[in-house]
């Protein structure tokens, strides 16, 4: 069936002239789609997405699942986290820990442990972010220091038991990166 054939059935489905013809199309369009091999599957659906912005109907054709926002929201893949009162609270929460001018220690994959910073501003882009100026590099950057309840920006160094214990640096504790 073609495309062009497929997307009149799919118009039938959803705008019927008569209830019957609605019902007719509906069983047409899960028979097709029962007979989908994975890829036309997604393809259906990123085309039904682009007609009708279903990015969920997307997200569960490209393996389903969920993912979880930086504020600690469950929500389907592909699509936005819906939870802004929480990343209103954790923006805000960043800003009452961290002070402008603040001495900071960062503890993430693929930096030194305790990686000396000084806190130069916050991130308008992205709620669990803050612009960081370290020591051993030239400019400012924005980098992600909270995630689902794990706070990855310190006012005092980490002894090396608690930064093994905790895992923060994502299981890259003992590799040292040198920039
Ligand atoms: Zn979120």
């Amino acid at each position: 069936m073609t495309d062009r054939k497929l997307q009149a059935l799919r118009n039938l489905a959803e705008r019927p002239g008569t209830e019957a013809e609605g019902v007719l199309a509906r069983e047409i369009l899960e028979r097709l789609e029962a007979k989908q091999t994975p890829e036309e599957h997604v393809w259906s659906k990123f085309r039904d997405f682009l007609r009708s912005g279903n990015l969920e109907g997307l997200a569960a054709a490209t393996g389903g699942g969920d993912t979880v926002c930086d504020c600690g929201n469950r929500h389907p893949r592909l699509t936005l986290c819906v939870r802004l009162d929480l990343h209103t609270i954790v923006a805000q929460e960043i800003q009452d820990r961290f002070q402008r001018g603040a001495r900071v220690y960062y503890n993430y994959w693929a930096y030194p442990a305790n990686c000396p910073a000084t806190v130069t501003g916050y991130s308008a882009s992205s709620f669990c972010s803050i612009r960081l100026k370290f020591d051993h590099l030239k400019n400012p950057r924005s980098v992600r220091i909270y995630r689902a309840g794990r706070w990855h920006l310190f006012t005092q160094p980490l002894d090396e038991e608690t930064l093994q214990q905790t895992g923060l640096r994502g299981g890259m504790e003992n590799i040292e990166v040198v920039e």
